[in-house]
């Protein structure tokens, strides 16, 4: 089975996620809808699937609804039109369908609404309207026979070719309206107890899942479906069950960042089925109308996603009287023809790995969770992981205690996470027979010491200050400043080294702020050194340790100083690198196996520097040269760009493919002929 790869949507790797939430008070929806013009629009930005919509988070549904509420404005079958006029020009079509979020149906059934523990049902406050807040009902109220009826319409009545069931979502912990509370109480749950709650939500979840799996396989069994919201990190291995792919929602201008979708996606590919990634054309996130991105930045965007292997989706926001932007298209279009180039490519190709990022269980019992939960599913810790990662080349996937760890030359296990005894053996029996693990802060460290087998070192204490210092030894001083204490932006974990080798150490400063103790204007400077190593290898030299939570540090403060130590301390880890980090680190680069060439995507970013907004790609002025060490495992027959066919000149030595590419655009593809 080919991981990361689109099947049962074969070839639609050029998507447009259509959002078209629209208010009752709007008077004219669909107005100017041409159906005509709507599928050539699409048709000539080069999009082949859309996800259009059934019912948005308003509660009003944009089709000939039998159970539901028809927007009061719209006169036509907006979403018969939608198909029919795709299907004519061959454009697949998904059926949006908004689940827990539906204002109409919030304000006719407050007892529908999921409530929080203060008892307060989850909707916005009456004279506040935030960005994210809408009435949420709940997955365990009658409210579900009215979403299976509505669906079941669309599925029976439209010729849709999969359905995107949005805000799948039971809160966290857990909601407590009166129907959660009585069925937790007949399963003899204490719904006092935060466990019992977050397990009873993923319980209401599931069977939802699977409720829409049956209905989707009894009226339409070759449609696809996606539940989104339930199909975070945590739930992934419940809900793959009943997916037919993975939507990585993730607009990297908008809450999400730049390091949401490689964290998701290196995670979601272990399971094996079809990805799609999802951004957005908006300069910054949904809904902004009047917000576009450069054409440099989409290329860019959608480069990154079909270099993880994943099909392309760009949201947009249909304005309500119903007509495509030209100017959204246009650039659209210039992403989606760099897209079409490159897919026959993608499809055909399977990742190559050198390391992990294991993410572990961060409580315990049955029903621990591996990742944070909340916010937008990005964890400091593994988002600054993903982070050097990409920086230095290393190829990499993200998973959890129960995959597969031989695949890997290093585990990284960043800050966190706690190891069960299984995990613990398992982790044992990978270092014997080669494997090498890097992990920081207080990763295993429970019941007062660490739980990897042979790392030698005891904790003391930790976070004795706000801000300590480091400075590091020969093995690990490649590009670092002799002497210089280097503050680790907090404090860490101090041992005592029984057995290994120190290859820094801690440097105290004078005190920790405090209202009684403080100087100048942040924190106070390094003042004797420690009696403490700040990163240790053990005897074996198999298991590094890093004191101090510098993947959250680096993902934070971006230093480039941490920067410099990760990078020493994987090179001392990770011998023979794939890639050597001979490029830019807004250079990344992803290698893929095809038959026997060994592919090379490489992703170039440039970032405009503007006010408090995330960074984005004006234009893109290319490098006059990149140069390029691989790692192959034989010599290539040639070397050729994918995109442009022109054959390049390369050194072959010790098993090492060096070259140099000119004046590289945004997206390079280099196929490396007989190398893999
Ligand atoms: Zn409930």
């Amino acid at each position: 089975m080919r991981e990361g790869l689109v099947r049962g949507l074969e070839d639609s790797y050029r998507q447009v996620h259509l959002d078209f939430h629209t208010s009752p008070l709007i008077p004219d929806v669909a107005a100017d809808f041409n159906p005509e013009e709507f599928a050539d629009t699409l048709s000539r930005a080069s999009v082949n699937s859309v996800t259009v919509f059934a019912k948005c988070h308003h509660g009003m549904s944009y089709y000939d609804t039998r159970v539901g509420v028809k927007h009061p404005s719209l006169r036509i079958d907006l979403l018969k039109e939608m198909v029919d006029a795709c299907h004519r020009r061959g454009i697949r079509v998904a059926a949006y369908y908004s689940v827990c979020w539906d204002s109409y149906m919030g304000e006719e059934h407050p007892e529908w609404l999921q409530v929080d523990r203060s008892g307060v049902p989850v909707r916005p406050r009456p004279f506040e309207r935030p960005y994210y807040s809408w009435e949420t009902l709940c997955l365990n109220t009658p409210y579900v026979d009215y979403v299976e009826a509505q669906v079941r319409e669309v599925l029976s009545g439209y010729d849709v070719d999969g359905v995107f069931l949005d805000i799948v979502v039971q809160r966290r912990p857990g909601c407590l309206c009166r129907f959660c509370r009585s069925s937790m109480d007949r399963l003899g749950m204490d719904y006092a107890d935060e466990e019992e709650l977050r397990r009873h939500s993923r319980m209401i979840e599931e069977r939802f899942m699977a409720r829409m799996w049956r209905l989707v396989r009894e009226t339409r069994p070759n449609a696809t479906l996606f539940f989104n919201g339930a199909s975070n990190l945590n739930m992934a291995r419940l809900a793959e069950k009943y997916l037919t792919h993975f939507e990585i929602e993730s607009l990297p201008t908008g809450p999400w960042g730049y390091y949401h979708f490689p964290l998701y996606a290196r995670y979601l590919r272990n399971f094996g089925k079809p990805i799609v990634g999802m951004t957005g054309r908006f300069h910054l996130s949904w809904a902004d109308f009047g917000g576009l991105k450069p054409a440099a930045q989409l290329v860019y965007e959608a480069a990154r996603i079909l270099a993880h292997g994943a099909a392309v989706s760009i949201g947009d926001q249909m304005h309500p009287r119903g007509r495509l932007d030209e100017a959204v298209y246009n650039t659209i279009g210039e992403a989606y023809r760099v897209v079409e180039r490159v897919e026959e490519l993608v499809r055909g190709s399977e990742p190559l790995y050198e390391a992990a990022i294991l993410a572990l269980p961060r409580s315990r019992g049955a029903d621990a969770y591996v990742f944070p939960e909340g916010g937008f599913g990005i964890d400091d810790s593994l988002a600054g992981a993903v982070k050097i990662l990409l920086e230095e080349k290393i190829q990499f996937n993200v998973i959890d205690h129960l995959m597969d760890f031989d695949r890997y030359k290093l585990l990284i296990i960043p800050d966190f996470g706690l190891l069960d005894d299984n995990t613990k053996q398992k982790i044992a029996e990978y270092i014997s027979r080669g494997g090498r693990i890097i992990f920081s802060y207080k990763a295993t460290l429970e019941d007062g010491e660490f739980k990897i087998p042979g790392i030698g070192l005891n904790p003391v204490d930790s976070d004795r200050y706000d801000v300590d210092f480091i400075r590091v030894g020969p093995q690990i001083s490649q590009g670092i400043p002799q002497g210089f204490d280097i503050a680790m932006y907090g404090s860490g974990v101090y041992t005592r080294l029984e057995d290994g080798v120190a290859l820094a150490w801690i440097r105290e400063p004078y005190f920790r702020r405090s209202y009684k103790t403080y100087t100048s204007h942040t924190y106070s400077p390094a003042a004797r050194d420690s009696e403490s190593p700040a990163i240790t290898l053990s005897r074996d030299g198999k298991i590094l340790y890093i004191y101090s939570p510098i993947f959250a540090a680096y993902y934070k403060y971006g230093y480039w100083l941490h920067a410099r130590i990760l990078r020493n301390c994987l090179d001392l880890m990770l011998k023979d690198r794939l890639v050597y980090p001979t490029l830019p680190p807004t250079s990344e680069t992803y290698l893929w196996r095809r038959q026997d060439s060994l592919i090379i995507h490489l992703v170039n970013y440039q970032s405009m520097r503007i006010g408090r907004h995330p960074e984005y790609m004006g234009e893109y002025t290319p490098y006059s040269s990149l140069r390029l060490r691989v790692r192959t495992a034989k010599e290539p027959r040639r070397i050729y760009s994918y995109l442009d066919g022109r054959e390049l000149n390369f050194n072959f030595s010790a098993g090492v493919v060096d070259f140099v590419l000119d004046a590289p655009d945004i997206y390079e593809i280099l196929v490396l002929e007989g190398a893999a």
